[in-house]
């Protein structure tokens, strides 16, 4: 499997970067996004992907600089390696506010603790040299404090957990309907509710999408495939709505 560009023009590019997981943990998709020269990754990953995922970027970039960070949520397979992205760029990285005084925790040097910044709970707009990109709020989808990015130019919805696939050999969801069962279980356990996914969804169709790109598994791309998948969060019963009562473990 190679990068692939989701989408290019003279001055913007966004790249899949390579599924570099492997083993126990799980598939995880890294995004980039350059423009004029500058770079945006989006949930980064951890340690195991660290070198090829800054490697991989790296040459991407060439002359131009990596310039922000962004954090979906404060999960290990985001942020786990968010001290090295820090030490070896001049770049901002952006969670929760809910979630900046747990990040520390990962080992954050003195040097970059300063870089590290919040995103407000109703979300907010970021500068990527001149292009700017929208951080809509998603929060319990699955986490408490979650953000979503949408790209105005290329029209990429980065939805993070919300649309994550797993086991599939493809990159490219082709037939909703048959790619269902690979998104299903996870949502309804991961996902809050209901209430929360539609709320989400009349957000969303507020936008003009051509592709949504989660963080784990196939991308949709196609204002019909789009279109679908909205659909279909919107009717999903999930998490509190279908949790079974709590029993003691015997
Ligand atoms: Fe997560």
């Amino acid at each position: 499997m190679a990068s692939i560009t989701l989408f290019q023009n003279a001055t913007h590019r966004n790249i899949l970067l390579e599924d570099f997981g492997r083993g126990q943990a799980v598939q995880a998709n890294q995004h980039l996004i350059v423009h004029d020269g500058a770079g945006m990754i989006l949930d980064p990953g951890g340690h195991r992907v660290y070198t090829r995922a800054m490697s991989e970027s790296t040459a991407l970039l060439g002359d131009g600089e990596l310039k922000l960070i962004f954090f979906s949520h404060q999960d290990p397979d985001i942020i786990a390696a968010a001290n090295g992205w820090l030490m070896t760029t001049e770049a901002t990285a952006w969670i929760s506010t809910l979630w900046i005084r747990f990040v520390p925790h990962f080992g954050l040097d003195q040097l970059v603790i300063d870089r590290l910044k919040a995103i407000p709970d109703e979300g907010m707009r970021l500068d990527l040299a001149g292009s700017e990109l929208l951080v809509l709020p998603a929060h319990f989808l699955h986490s408490p404090g979650n953000f979503q990015v949408y790209d105005p130019v290329s029209k990429i919805l980065y939805s993070g957990d919300l649309g994550a696939s797993f086991g599939m050999d493809y990159q490219e969801v082709r037939d909703f309907g048959a790619h269902i069962p690979y998104m299903e279980g996870f949502h309804r356990r991961y996902m809050a509710s209901n209430k929360v996914l539609r709320a989400w969804a009349d957000m969303v169709r507020g936008l003009e999408i051509d592709t949504i790109a989660p963080q784990h598994g196939a991308f949709f791309h196609g204002k019909e495939m789009v279109r679908q998948f909205i659909d279909w969060c919107a009717e999903l019963s999930a998490g509190v709505d279908i949790l079974p009562p709590f029993r003691i473990p015997r």
